[in-house]
């Protein structure tokens, strides 16, 4: 494996030194510009800068040999897909032009401008994209993975493709009684999943016939059922159609596989709490950033996000450091539709980062979240900062659609495969100044 690694090691340009004394026989490589992380946000932006660059001079750092497109894992929960949808493998996706180090950051050192890996190595960079989007904690929830892991607990999530499938077998085994869907107290990636997952299993519990025999219940951290007026309006006759209960400021605060009982907390007052049975319980786990980022005082916010202007996306102390997606601070609603906005900007300004002038492009905080209702309907909510709406559509997006449905379904996998990861793809701004010129 080591004479492997000094092999591909000496054909690299980017090597500054090979033969390492060290007991783990590391490597030290050097790069113009290091991506870390090789999901959305990373496969982007590298398949931009490896056109731009020499061979081997962009360095993407993933530690994952197989790639997922996350946001089908909620048709998937749904049945309507298979995880095997919603996979490729990682060097499918990733530019042929750049090198890619299977391995993991566990440090960086933004004054010296240094990565060190998990196996030991170290990469020198001049310029950095940090893309390690936001991982499951479990372990926060106690009980859970416990939960997750049992097949017959009627525990699922489909924030991850190892359960993603568990969900729709739960749906499949339902046979009436409690099933209860959460929203925890972290910022999150899709905020919108968590609802849609309800939705759909309402409806799927309507078509076997369960639904008079059960209770959908939907806890969330949050004040409201979505962020933005216009389409919390829509959502909220959703609700009351499908006679959703739902209850806000709840959190998960632990599950009881052995006695089916999930137990929550008021979120303003740590005092109540609320213990639920369940027959079926689907859990979006609390989120954070990667421990080496979050750790990281020069680089991360005191919440443990990429510290990066929210605008231009570069860091806020370090010019040579841009972030991208899920992993940064900047406002916005944490979706792929956001990455394909942010990786332009990040893209002409890392630019004119590289031609020592001052980044020139700005991010509005474009995100998207097909709210998906029903099957076969679907409310595309398109937002920037501050919650305001910017559809692309000629037609009022808060009302349910299929043509929606069936865009979220099929439309935007080929798109995400075929143009947004090739760095071809850079919103539907252009779209919509066509279709939709004069709407909001
Ligand atoms: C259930 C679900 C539904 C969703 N629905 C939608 C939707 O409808 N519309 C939409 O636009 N978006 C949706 N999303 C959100 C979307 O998938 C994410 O916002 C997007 O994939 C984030 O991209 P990213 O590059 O920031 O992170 P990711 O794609 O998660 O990539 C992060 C990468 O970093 C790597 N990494 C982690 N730690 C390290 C480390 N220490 N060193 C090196 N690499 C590391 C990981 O292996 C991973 O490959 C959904 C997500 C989920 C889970």
């Amino acid at each position: 494996m080591n004479i492997l690694r000094k092999l591909s090691s000496i054909s690299s340009p980017g090597i500054i030194r090979n033969f390492s004394v060290s007991p783990v026989n590391s490597a030290n490589y050097k790069c113009k510009l290091l991506v870390v992380g090789g999901g959305s946000g990373g496969c982007t932006i590298a398949a931009k800068f490896a056109r731009k660059l020499k061979k081997d001079e962009v360095f993407v750092l993933e530690p994952s040999t197989e790639h997922y497109y996350q946001p089908l894992w909620t048709l998937v929960g749904a049945g309507v897909k298979t995880v095997a949808d919603t996979r490729r493998q990682e060097a499918s996706v990733l530019p042929s032009n750049a090198k890619w180090i299977k391995d993991r950051a566990v440090s960086i050192d933004p004054k010296k401008g240094v990565v060190h890996t998990k196996n030991g190595d170290e990469i020198q960079y001049e310029y950095v994209v940090i893309a390690v989007g936001l991982k499951n904690d479990y372990d926060k929830v106690p009980g859970l993975s416990q939960a997750l892991t049992d097949e017959n607990s009627g525990v699922s999530t489909i924030y991850a493709p190892e359960y993603c499938e568990k969900t729709w077998r739960d749906l499949q085994r339902f046979n009436g009684g409690n099933a209860i869907f959460t929203f925890p107290d972290t910022l999150i990636k899709c905020p919108g999943a968590p609802q849609k997952i309800a939705y759909l299993a309402d409806s799927y519990f309507r078509m076997t016939g369960t639904r008079s025999k059960s209770k959908v219940i939907f806890n969330t951290c949050l004040p409201v059922i979505f962020g933005v007026k216009k389409y919390a309006d829509s959502l909220l006759k959703v609700v009351e159609r499908k006679q959703i209960d739902v209850n806000y400021k709840t959190v998960l605060l632990e599950v009881r596989p052995d006695k089916k009982e999930a137990v929550f907390v008021n979120k303003d007052d740590k005092s109540k709490h609320t213990t639920m049975g369940y027959d079926l319980l689907h859990v979006t786990p609390p989120m954070s950033t990667p421990e080496f980022l979050r750790t990281n005082k020069e680089l991360a916010d005191v919440c443990g996000y990429l510290d990066v202007d929210k605008y231009t996306l570069q860091h806020k102390k370090y010019p040579n450091v841009y972030g991208i997606g899920d992993c940064t601070n900047t406002p916005n609603s944490k979706t792929a539709a956001a990455i394909a906005k942010q990786c332009h900007v990040l893209e002409l300004n890392l630019v004119n980062t590289m031609a020592e002038q001052a980044p020139s492009a700005n991010y509005n905080g474009y995100g998207a979240c097909p709210l998906l209702t029903e099957y076969g309907k679907c409310i595309l909510a398109e937002f920037v900062y501050d919650g305001v709406p910017h559809e692309t559509l000629p037609f009022d997006q808060s009302r349910e659609s299929t043509i929606a449905y069936y865009m979220k379904k099929d439309l935007f996998p080929f798109m995400y495969w075929n143009m947004m990861l090739k760095g071809y793809y850079h919103g539907p701004e252009f779209i919509r100044k066509i279709i939709n010129p004069f709407g909001n």
